[in-house]
C-alpha cells in the first residue's frame, strides 16, 4: 500500500512541478558567478525508433542533423558569451554517436570554450566500432554510456533493435571489447518490460557480472503516458506490480560486486567514484542546449523548443531557442534538492541546512517523518542513508519524476506538430 501512496503522491507534485509557462520565449539571465554547472547537449537522432521510447527523437536524416550540429555549436557560443562556463558535458539522446565526425568537431569545440574536466556520452552497441572508439577517445570522452536494454533476442526483436543494434550475443561480444578503452563504460538496461521473465532478467544479471562490467544501470521501464498507450498496441502492458521483485533480485545480484552510485546505477567496487547518467545528483545546475533539452539554472527550469526547424532557425538568426520556463520558489528548490541528493542513496543534512540557511529541515519536517515512519532512511551523523526499502522508495519517486518528464516533452512535442 505504501508503494501505491508513494506512486500517487509523486505523479500528483511532479505534473504540478512540471507544467511550465509558455507563451512567451523565456530570457536568460548573464552568469556572474563561478559555479560548478554541467552542459547537457541532446541529440535527438535514431536510425531505429523503439516503440517503448518516450525521449525527444526523429529518424536520422544526414542533412538535418549536420544543420543540427552547427545550430548546437552556435549555442554553445550564445552561453559563453552569457559568461556560463562549464566543468562537466553529458551528451544523450537520441544517439549522439549517429554522425561522429560532427559529434568529435563539438566536443573539441566545448573542450576550447569552456574548462571542461569530463565528459559523458550514450551511443548505441552497433557504434561500438574500433574508428569511433579512437574518436571519442581523441575528443576527451572519459565515460561511453551504452543502450543495451536487454541480452534477450526475442525481447530484443519486439523493442525493434534486434536488427539495428545486433543480437544479445553480439552486444556483449562488443561490450567485452570497449570495457578499458573509457574510465567508465556504462550498460544501460531496462527491467519490467511487458513479456519480460524473471528467468530472462536473471539471464542479463548473469551476462552482465561474467563481464565484469564497471558501470550498469538498471533503470524501470519508465513510458509517458502516450507511449503506454502507443506500447500496447506493440508489446503490452506495463504491469507495475512485478517491479518492487525484479528490483529486489538486481539488488541481490548486483551487490557482491557493486557499490551503489544511485538507487539505480551500480558502479563496481573498488572502482574511483564514477559519473553517472544522472548528472541531476552530481551538478546542482546545468544547461540544456539541443532542441527538447531542459536546464535549471539559477532556480529556474528551462526548456528548448521541441521543433527541429525552428531550433536552428533561431540559432541562424543569433538567438536562444528557448521555448518555456519555470520558476521554483524556494520550497520547490528544498524539495527538488532533496529528491535528487537522497537518490545518490544519501543526503548530507548540515550540507543542506547550510545551503538553505536553516531551512531545510522546517520546510521538509513533514515528508522526513512520513519517509522515517515508513522506514525509508537510517541517519548516521550527518548523514541520512537510504535503506533497501528506502531505496525502492526512491526508485518509484525518480520512475514518477520521470514519467512527468517524458509527458512534458510529449506535451512540447503536441505543440510542434511532431506527434
Ligand atoms: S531508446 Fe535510444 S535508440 Fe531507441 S529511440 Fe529511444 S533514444 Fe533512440
Amino acid at each position: 500500500m505504501i508503494n501505491q501512496i508513494v506512486t500517487n503522491t509523486a505523479r500528483r507534485q511532479f505534473a504540478l512541478a512540471l507544467n511550465f509557462e509558455d507563451g512567451m520565449a523565456p530570457d536568460l539571465p548573464a552568469c556572474t558567478d563561478e559555479k560548478q554547472r554541467l552542459l547537457y547537449i541532446h541529440i535527438p537522432f535514431c536510425e531505429e525508433l523503439c516503440p517503448y521510447c518516450s525521449f525527444h527523437r526523429i529518424r536520422f536524416e544526414e542533412g538535418l542533423t549536420r544543420k543540427y550540429f552547427d545550430a548546437l555549436r552556435r549555442e554553445m557560443a550564445l552561453y559563453r558569451e552569457k559568461g556560463y562556463r562549464f566543468s562537466g558535458v553529458y551528451v544523450g539522446g537520441g544517439t549522439p554517436t549517429v554522425l561522429m565526425d560532427e559529434l568529435s568537431e563539438t566536443l573539441h569545440l566545448a573542450r576550447k570554450m569552456f574548462p571542461v574536466t569530463s565528459i559523458s556520452v550514450e551511443t548505441n552497441p552497433n557504434h561500438l566500432t574500433d574508428a569511433n572508439i579512437i574518436m571519442l577517445q581523441q575528443a576527451g570522452v572519459n565515460r561511453l554510456s551504452v543502450g543495451v536494454q536487454t541480452f534477450n533476442d526475442d525481447l530484443l526483436k519486439k523493442l525493434a533493435r534486434y536488427d539495428k543494434y545486433g543480437s544479445g550475443e553480439l552486444i556483449a561480444e562488443r561490450l567485452r571489447q570497449t570495457m578499458g578503452s573509457f574510465d567508465t563504460v556504462n550498460a544501460d538496461m531496462i527491467f519490467n518490460f511487458p513479456e519480460q521473465t524473471e528467468q530472462m532478467l536473471e539471464a542479463d544479471l548473469a551476462i552482465l557480472l561474467k563481464l565484469n562490467m564497471e558501470q550498469i544501470t538498471f533503470y524501470p521501464l519508465m513510458v509517458s503516458t502516450l507511449t503506454q498507450r502507443l506500447m500496447k498496441e506493440t508489446l503490452g502492458d506495463v504491469n507495475f506490480r512485478r517491479e518492487k521483485s525484479f528490483f529486489k533480485l538486481i539488488l541481490r545480484r548486483l551487490e557482491s560486486q557493486h557499490n551503489s552510485s544511485s538507487a539505480w546505477c551500480f558502479s563496481r567496487k573498488k572502482a574511483a567514484k564514477s559519473l553517472i547518467d544522472e548528472y541531476v545528483v552530481d551538478f546542482d545546475e546545468y544547461a540544456g542546449l539541443g532542441s527538447g533539452a531542459i536546464g535549471f539554472l539559477n532556480g529556474v527550469c528551462y526548456a528548448n523548443t521541441f521543433d527541429i526547424e525552428q531550433y536552428i532557425a533561431n540559432l541562424t538568426q543569433g538567438k536562444l531557442p528557448l521555448q518555456a520556463s519555470r520558476k521554483f520558489d524556494l520550497p520547490d528548490q528544498i524539495r527538488y534538492d532533496f529528491l535528487m541528493k537522497l537518490f545518490s542513496t544519501r543526503l548530507n543534512v548540515n550540507d543542506l541546512e547550510k545551503k538553505y540557511d536553516g531551512r531545510f529541515f522546517k520546510t521538509l519536517w513533514k515528508e522526513m517523518v512520513a519517509f522515517t515512519l515508513a522506514g525509508s532512511f537510517r541517519y548516521f551523523s550527518p548523514n541520512l542513508h537510504l535503506t533497501p526499502h528506502g531505496r525502492y522508495l526512491w526508485v518509484i519517486m525518480m520512475r514518477e519524476f520521470f514519467i512527468a518528464v517524458n509527458n512534458f516533452r510529449d506535451y512540447c512535442r503536441k505543440q510542434a506538430g511532431l506527434i
